[in-house]
Protein backbone atom coordinates (compact mmCIF):
# COMPACT_ATOMS: atom_id res chain seq x y z
CA UNK A 1 0.00 0.00 0.00
CA UNK A 2 1.00 3.71 -0.23
CA UNK A 3 1.93 4.48 3.25
CA UNK A 4 4.84 1.69 3.72
CA UNK A 5 6.48 2.86 0.37
CA UNK A 6 6.27 6.54 1.79
CA UNK A 7 7.75 5.49 4.79
CA UNK A 8 10.30 3.38 3.32
CA UNK A 9 11.43 6.08 0.68
CA UNK A 10 11.19 8.70 4.60
CA UNK A 11 13.84 6.24 6.02
CA UNK A 12 16.25 5.87 2.84
CA UNK A 13 16.31 9.80 2.66
CA UNK A 14 17.14 10.47 5.89
CA UNK A 15 20.09 8.08 6.02
CA UNK A 16 21.00 9.76 2.36
CA UNK A 17 20.80 12.95 4.07
CA UNK A 18 23.15 11.54 7.09
CA UNK A 19 25.75 10.01 4.70
CA UNK A 20 25.97 13.00 2.54
CA UNK A 21 26.83 15.65 5.22
CA UNK A 22 30.63 16.04 4.01
CA UNK A 23 31.35 16.47 7.89
CA UNK A 24 34.36 14.61 7.43
CA UNK A 25 35.42 16.07 4.03
CA UNK A 26 35.50 19.20 6.10
CA UNK A 27 37.76 17.85 8.80
CA UNK A 28 40.42 16.42 6.22
CA UNK A 29 42.86 19.58 5.79
CA UNK A 30 41.94 21.56 8.78
CA UNK A 31 42.69 19.45 11.13
CA UNK A 32 46.00 18.33 9.33
CA UNK A 33 47.09 21.72 8.79
CA UNK A 34 46.39 22.62 12.58
CA UNK A 35 48.31 19.65 13.83
CA UNK A 36 50.84 20.15 11.27
CA UNK A 37 51.59 23.52 12.41
CA UNK A 38 51.46 22.42 15.69
CA UNK A 39 54.20 19.91 15.64
CA UNK A 40 56.23 22.77 13.52
CA UNK A 41 56.01 24.91 16.64
CA UNK A 42 57.19 22.16 18.86
CA UNK A 43 60.38 21.96 16.79
CA UNK A 44 60.90 25.77 16.66
CA UNK A 45 59.35 26.29 12.75
CA UNK A 46 56.89 28.97 13.18
CA UNK A 47 54.59 29.05 10.30
CA UNK A 48 52.21 31.88 9.59
CA UNK A 49 49.43 30.48 7.39
CA UNK A 50 48.47 27.10 6.08
CA UNK A 51 49.11 27.62 2.14
CA UNK A 52 52.67 28.03 3.11
CA UNK A 53 52.29 24.62 5.02
CA UNK A 54 50.69 23.31 1.75
CA UNK A 55 52.99 24.54 -1.08
CA UNK A 56 56.37 24.06 1.18
CA UNK A 57 56.87 20.75 -0.26
CA UNK A 58 56.62 21.79 -3.91
CA UNK A 59 59.96 23.47 -3.21
CA UNK A 60 63.16 22.70 -5.84
CA UNK A 61 65.45 25.52 -5.30
CA UNK A 62 66.37 27.57 -2.15
CA UNK A 63 68.90 30.64 -1.48
CA UNK A 64 70.59 31.10 1.38
CA UNK A 65 72.12 34.28 2.67
CA UNK A 66 75.33 34.09 4.03
CA UNK A 67 75.79 36.37 6.61
CA UNK A 68 74.07 35.88 9.18
CA UNK A 69 72.34 32.79 7.79
CA UNK A 70 74.99 30.14 7.02
CA UNK A 71 77.35 31.66 8.93
CA UNK A 72 77.20 32.79 12.44
CA UNK A 73 77.09 36.50 11.79
CA UNK A 74 79.69 37.56 14.09
CA UNK A 75 82.98 38.08 12.71
CA UNK A 76 86.14 39.14 13.93
CA UNK A 77 88.74 40.98 13.22
CA UNK A 78 91.68 38.87 12.42
CA UNK A 79 94.26 40.73 10.14
CA UNK A 80 95.05 45.13 10.57
CA UNK A 81 97.40 45.34 7.14
CA UNK A 82 99.41 48.81 6.53
CA UNK A 83 101.78 50.76 8.91
CA UNK A 84 100.13 52.36 11.73
CA UNK A 85 97.84 49.43 12.64
CA UNK A 86 96.83 51.63 15.76
CA UNK A 87 95.63 54.99 13.38
CA UNK A 88 94.32 52.51 10.76
CA UNK A 89 91.60 50.44 13.65
CA UNK A 90 90.91 53.97 14.98
CA UNK A 91 90.05 55.67 11.62
CA UNK A 92 87.99 52.69 10.71
CA UNK A 93 86.01 52.02 14.34
CA UNK A 94 85.52 56.25 14.55
CA UNK A 95 83.65 55.39 11.05
CA UNK A 96 81.93 52.17 11.86
CA UNK A 97 80.64 53.51 15.39
CA UNK A 98 77.38 54.55 13.20
CA UNK A 99 77.09 51.65 11.10
CA UNK A 100 74.87 48.70 12.07
CA UNK A 101 76.49 46.10 9.61
CA UNK A 102 78.09 43.06 11.42
CA UNK A 103 81.42 43.70 9.88
CA UNK A 104 81.15 47.03 12.07
CA UNK A 105 80.66 45.00 14.99
CA UNK A 106 83.97 43.57 14.68
CA UNK A 107 86.03 46.66 14.03
CA UNK A 108 84.51 48.36 16.89
CA UNK A 109 85.29 45.36 19.17
CA UNK A 110 88.48 44.71 18.30
CA UNK A 111 88.94 48.42 18.63
CA UNK A 112 87.76 48.43 22.06
CA UNK A 113 89.70 45.44 23.01
CA UNK A 114 93.19 46.89 21.93
CA UNK A 115 91.55 50.63 24.01
CA UNK A 116 92.05 52.55 20.61
CA UNK A 117 90.82 56.19 21.12
CA UNK A 118 88.29 56.34 18.31
CA UNK A 119 88.12 60.23 16.46
CA UNK A 120 85.16 62.61 15.31
CA UNK A 121 83.28 61.90 12.28
CA UNK A 122 81.43 64.65 10.22
CA UNK A 123 79.01 63.77 7.41
CA UNK A 124 78.89 60.08 7.59
CA UNK A 125 77.67 58.03 5.07
CA UNK A 126 77.02 54.30 4.59
CA UNK A 127 76.37 52.64 1.06
CA UNK A 128 74.62 49.80 1.11
CA UNK A 129 76.83 46.76 -0.60
CA UNK A 130 79.72 48.61 -0.70
CA UNK A 131 81.22 50.44 2.51
CA UNK A 132 81.10 53.67 4.88
CA UNK A 133 82.36 57.19 4.67
CA UNK A 134 83.02 60.41 6.58
CA UNK A 135 85.25 63.06 7.26
CA UNK A 136 87.59 62.72 10.00
CA UNK A 137 89.72 65.77 10.94
CA UNK A 138 89.00 67.49 7.09
CA UNK A 139 90.25 64.57 5.82
CA UNK A 140 88.21 62.21 3.42
CA UNK A 141 88.20 58.56 4.91
CA UNK A 142 86.45 55.56 3.64
CA UNK A 143 86.31 52.02 4.49
CA UNK A 144 84.65 49.28 2.08
CA UNK A 145 85.44 46.63 -0.58
CA UNK A 146 87.09 46.98 -3.68
CA UNK A 147 84.04 47.89 -5.78
CA UNK A 148 83.73 50.91 -3.75
CA UNK A 149 87.41 51.85 -3.98
CA UNK A 150 87.25 51.03 -7.47
CA UNK A 151 83.76 53.31 -7.87
CA UNK A 152 85.85 56.44 -5.97
CA UNK A 153 89.15 56.08 -8.05
CA UNK A 154 91.49 54.48 -5.44
CA UNK A 155 94.37 52.12 -6.34
CA UNK A 156 94.64 49.29 -3.98
CA UNK A 157 97.14 47.53 -6.14
CA UNK A 158 99.78 48.12 -3.32
CA UNK A 159 97.79 45.71 -1.46
CA UNK A 160 96.20 43.65 -4.21
CA UNK A 161 97.92 40.45 -3.55
CA UNK A 162 97.71 40.21 0.39
CA UNK A 163 93.91 41.11 -0.01
CA UNK A 164 93.29 38.04 -2.32
CA UNK A 165 95.28 35.97 -0.37
CA UNK A 166 92.88 36.30 2.67
CA UNK A 167 89.77 36.37 0.78
CA UNK A 168 90.84 33.02 -0.97
CA UNK A 169 90.73 31.88 2.30
CA UNK A 170 87.06 32.74 3.44
CA UNK A 171 87.96 36.04 5.03
CA UNK A 172 86.48 39.79 4.42
CA UNK A 173 88.63 42.06 3.15
CA UNK A 174 87.85 46.07 4.35
CA UNK A 175 90.35 48.70 2.85
CA UNK A 176 90.89 51.94 4.33
CA UNK A 177 91.28 54.93 1.66
CA UNK A 178 92.32 58.33 3.10
CA UNK A 179 92.19 61.20 0.83
CA UNK A 180 92.16 59.47 -2.33
CA UNK A 181 94.67 56.61 -1.34
CA UNK A 182 94.87 53.11 0.12
CA UNK A 183 96.35 53.49 4.02
CA UNK A 184 95.54 50.21 5.08
CA UNK A 185 93.33 47.03 5.13
CA UNK A 186 91.35 45.34 7.98
CA UNK A 187 90.46 41.83 7.28
CA UNK A 188 87.54 39.78 9.01
CA UNK A 189 86.38 36.29 9.60
CA UNK A 190 83.00 34.83 10.29
CA UNK A 191 82.76 31.29 11.11
CA UNK A 192 80.50 28.79 9.50
CA UNK A 193 77.69 27.55 11.77
CA UNK A 194 77.98 23.97 13.04
CA UNK A 195 74.38 22.74 11.12
CA UNK A 196 75.39 24.18 7.86
CA UNK A 197 77.09 21.73 6.39
CA UNK A 198 74.71 18.74 7.57
CA UNK A 199 71.43 21.01 6.62
CA UNK A 200 72.54 21.83 2.81
CA UNK A 201 73.38 17.92 2.85
CA UNK A 202 69.89 16.83 3.86
CA UNK A 203 68.41 19.27 1.18
CA UNK A 204 70.72 18.18 -1.35
CA UNK A 205 69.31 14.32 -0.83
CA UNK A 206 65.75 15.75 -1.27
CA UNK A 207 66.68 16.84 -4.51
CA UNK A 208 66.85 20.65 -4.37
CA UNK A 209 69.14 22.46 -5.76
CA UNK A 210 70.95 24.86 -3.57
CA UNK A 211 72.70 28.77 -3.92
CA UNK A 212 73.96 31.01 -1.80
CA UNK A 213 73.45 35.01 -2.07
CA UNK A 214 76.09 37.26 -0.79
CA UNK A 215 76.90 41.06 -0.96
CA UNK A 216 80.39 40.07 -0.06
CA UNK A 217 83.01 39.26 -2.72
CA UNK A 218 83.20 36.45 -4.51
CA UNK A 219 86.79 34.78 -3.64
CA UNK A 220 85.52 34.86 0.21
CA UNK A 221 81.80 33.57 -0.58
CA UNK A 222 83.48 30.39 -2.96
CA UNK A 223 85.74 29.73 0.29
CA UNK A 224 83.11 29.56 2.31
CA UNK A 225 80.38 27.90 0.56
CA UNK A 226 83.01 25.36 -0.74
CA UNK A 227 83.34 24.22 2.97
CA UNK A 228 79.58 23.78 3.24
CA UNK A 229 79.41 22.12 0.13
CA UNK A 230 77.41 24.88 -1.82
CA UNK A 231 78.13 25.05 -5.56
CA UNK A 232 76.05 27.91 -6.88
CA UNK A 233 77.51 31.10 -5.82
CA UNK A 234 75.84 34.13 -5.97
CA UNK A 235 78.39 37.31 -4.83
CA UNK A 236 78.86 41.17 -5.11
CA UNK A 237 74.88 40.79 -5.14
CA UNK A 238 74.15 44.33 -3.85
CA UNK A 239 71.14 44.37 -1.72
CA UNK A 240 68.78 46.06 -3.68
CA UNK A 241 69.52 43.26 -6.46
CA UNK A 242 68.86 40.03 -4.40
CA UNK A 243 65.29 40.05 -5.03
CA UNK A 244 65.61 39.92 -8.71
CA UNK A 245 68.03 37.01 -8.13
CA UNK A 246 65.07 34.86 -6.66
CA UNK A 247 62.84 36.43 -9.17
CA UNK A 248 65.47 34.91 -11.93
CA UNK A 249 65.59 31.72 -10.30
CA UNK A 250 61.66 31.51 -10.35
CA UNK A 251 61.43 32.45 -13.71
CA UNK A 252 63.52 29.09 -15.28
CA UNK A 253 60.44 27.39 -13.36
CA UNK A 254 61.64 26.57 -9.97
CA UNK A 255 59.46 26.79 -6.84
CA UNK A 256 61.95 29.09 -4.47
CA UNK A 257 62.34 29.19 -0.52
CA UNK A 258 64.92 32.07 0.10
CA UNK A 259 66.34 31.74 4.07
CA UNK A 260 67.85 35.02 5.51
CA UNK A 261 68.29 36.85 8.29
CA UNK A 262 69.05 40.82 7.28
CA UNK A 263 66.81 43.77 6.41
CA UNK A 264 68.64 43.23 3.25
CA UNK A 265 66.63 40.00 2.81
CA UNK A 266 63.16 40.90 3.16
CA UNK A 267 62.51 41.96 -0.27
CA UNK A 268 63.88 38.51 -1.51
CA UNK A 269 62.07 36.47 1.41
CA UNK A 270 58.88 38.08 0.50
CA UNK A 271 59.61 37.67 -3.40
CA UNK A 272 60.03 34.00 -3.03
CA UNK A 273 57.55 31.04 -2.88
CA UNK A 274 58.56 30.20 0.77
CA UNK A 275 60.28 33.11 2.75
CA UNK A 276 62.06 31.88 5.60
CA UNK A 277 63.47 33.73 8.20
CA UNK A 278 66.10 33.04 11.28
CA UNK A 279 64.96 33.66 14.29
CA UNK A 280 67.87 35.29 15.57
CA UNK A 281 67.40 37.93 12.45
CA UNK A 282 66.25 41.16 12.26
CA UNK A 283 62.18 42.08 12.84
CA UNK A 284 61.90 43.12 9.26
CA UNK A 285 63.42 39.82 8.07
CA UNK A 286 60.83 37.91 10.19
CA UNK A 287 58.06 40.43 8.88
CA UNK A 288 58.50 39.68 5.21
CA UNK A 289 58.89 35.63 6.29
CA UNK A 290 56.57 32.95 6.14
CA UNK A 291 57.91 30.97 8.19
CA UNK A 292 60.21 31.76 11.20
CA UNK A 293 63.38 29.58 12.29
CA UNK A 294 63.27 30.22 16.03
CA UNK A 295 66.27 28.19 16.72
CA UNK A 296 69.02 29.37 14.35
CA UNK A 297 69.68 25.33 13.52
CA UNK A 298 70.13 25.37 9.41
CA UNK A 299 68.25 21.74 9.23
CA UNK A 300 65.31 22.98 10.33
CA UNK A 301 64.62 23.89 7.12
CA UNK A 302 64.35 20.33 5.61
CA UNK A 303 62.59 19.64 8.64
CA UNK A 304 60.14 21.76 7.46
CA UNK A 305 59.93 20.66 4.10
CA UNK A 306 59.56 17.15 5.52
CA UNK A 307 56.78 18.44 7.43
CA UNK A 308 55.16 19.70 4.83
CA UNK A 309 55.06 16.79 2.93
CA UNK A 310 54.15 14.58 5.88
CA UNK A 311 51.07 16.76 6.15
CA UNK A 312 49.91 16.91 2.64
CA UNK A 313 50.13 12.89 2.23
CA UNK A 314 48.21 13.10 6.03
CA UNK A 315 45.27 15.48 3.56
CA UNK A 316 45.21 13.48 0.81
CA UNK A 317 44.73 10.24 2.96
CA UNK A 318 42.05 12.16 4.63
CA UNK A 319 39.88 12.80 1.44
CA UNK A 320 40.29 9.77 0.11
CA UNK A 321 38.73 8.34 3.23
CA UNK A 322 36.20 10.97 3.96
CA UNK A 323 35.40 10.94 0.09
CA UNK A 324 35.89 7.11 -0.79
CA UNK A 325 33.16 6.46 2.35
CA UNK A 326 30.68 8.74 1.05
CA UNK A 327 30.95 7.35 -2.72
CA UNK A 328 30.42 3.68 -1.20
CA UNK A 329 27.28 4.05 1.26
CA UNK A 330 25.58 7.00 -0.97
CA UNK A 331 24.19 4.00 -3.07
CA UNK A 332 23.64 1.93 -0.11
CA UNK A 333 21.86 4.49 1.80
CA UNK A 334 19.53 5.30 -1.77
CA UNK A 335 18.41 1.37 -1.73
CA UNK A 336 20.34 0.24 -4.64
CA UNK A 337 21.50 -3.21 -2.73
CA UNK A 338 17.45 -3.41 -1.86
CA UNK A 339 16.67 -5.22 -5.04
CA UNK A 340 19.00 -7.92 -5.00
CA UNK A 341 20.12 -8.32 -1.24
CA UNK A 342 17.02 -6.94 0.85
CA UNK A 343 19.36 -4.43 1.99
CA UNK A 344 18.55 -1.28 3.42
CA UNK A 345 21.29 1.30 5.75
CA UNK A 346 18.83 2.10 9.14
CA UNK A 347 19.36 5.91 9.47
CA UNK A 348 20.71 4.92 13.34
CA UNK A 349 23.58 3.11 11.15
CA UNK A 350 24.54 5.59 9.43
CA UNK A 351 25.04 7.80 12.26
CA UNK A 352 27.10 6.03 13.44
CA UNK A 353 29.27 5.59 10.08
CA UNK A 354 29.27 8.96 9.75
CA UNK A 355 30.57 9.70 13.11
CA UNK A 356 33.25 6.61 12.70
CA UNK A 357 34.26 8.61 9.33
CA UNK A 358 34.88 11.78 10.93
CA UNK A 359 36.56 10.22 13.87
CA UNK A 360 39.02 8.47 11.94
CA UNK A 361 39.94 11.42 9.89
CA UNK A 362 40.60 13.51 12.86
CA UNK A 363 42.57 10.15 14.34
CA UNK A 364 44.56 9.96 11.32
CA UNK A 365 45.32 14.04 11.80
CA UNK A 366 46.31 13.35 14.69
CA UNK A 367 49.03 10.47 13.91
CA UNK A 368 50.74 13.75 12.10
CA UNK A 369 52.08 14.47 15.45
CA UNK A 370 54.11 11.08 15.86
CA UNK A 371 55.58 11.90 12.47
CA UNK A 372 59.70 12.41 12.22
CA UNK A 373 60.43 15.35 10.56
P1 LIG B 1 75.84 40.58 3.11
O1 LIG B 1 74.89 40.05 2.08
O2 LIG B 1 77.03 39.69 3.23
O3 LIG B 1 75.20 40.94 4.41
P2 LIG B 1 76.12 43.46 2.37
O4 LIG B 1 75.42 43.72 1.10
O5 LIG B 1 75.55 44.02 3.60
O6 LIG B 1 76.48 41.91 2.47
O7 LIG B 1 77.62 44.03 2.22
C1 LIG B 1 78.41 43.63 1.13
C2 LIG B 1 79.81 44.12 1.27
O8 LIG B 1 79.85 45.54 1.34
C3 LIG B 1 80.50 43.64 2.52
O9 LIG B 1 81.06 42.38 2.37
C4 LIG B 1 81.56 44.73 2.70
O10 LIG B 1 82.66 44.47 1.88
C5 LIG B 1 80.87 45.97 2.21
N1 LIG B 1 80.26 46.70 3.33
C6 LIG B 1 78.95 46.81 3.61
N2 LIG B 1 78.74 47.53 4.74
C7 LIG B 1 79.96 47.85 5.22
C8 LIG B 1 80.43 48.57 6.36
N3 LIG B 1 79.61 49.08 7.27
N4 LIG B 1 81.77 48.70 6.53
C9 LIG B 1 82.60 48.16 5.64
N5 LIG B 1 82.24 47.47 4.55
C10 LIG B 1 80.95 47.32 4.32
MG1 LIG C 1 72.58 38.19 6.41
Amino acid sequence: GPVPSFLFALLNMVAVLIIACPCAMGLATPTAIMVGTGKGAENGILIKDAQSLELAHKINAIVFDKTGTLTNGKPEVTDILGENKNEILSLAASLEKSSEHSLAAAIIQRADRDKVKLQKVDKFQSVAGYGVWGLVAGKKVMLGNKRFMKKEGIDISKLGETIEQLEESGKTVMILGVDGKTVGAISVADTVKESSKEGITLLKRMGIEIFMITGDNEKTANAIAKSIGIQNVLAEVLPSQKEEEVRKIQRIGKIVAMVGDGINDAPALAAADIGIAMGTGTDIAIEAADITLINKDLRSVSSAIKLSKKTMRTIRFNLFWAFGYNVVLIPVAMGLLYPFFHVLLNPIFASMAMALSSVSVVANSLTLKKAKI
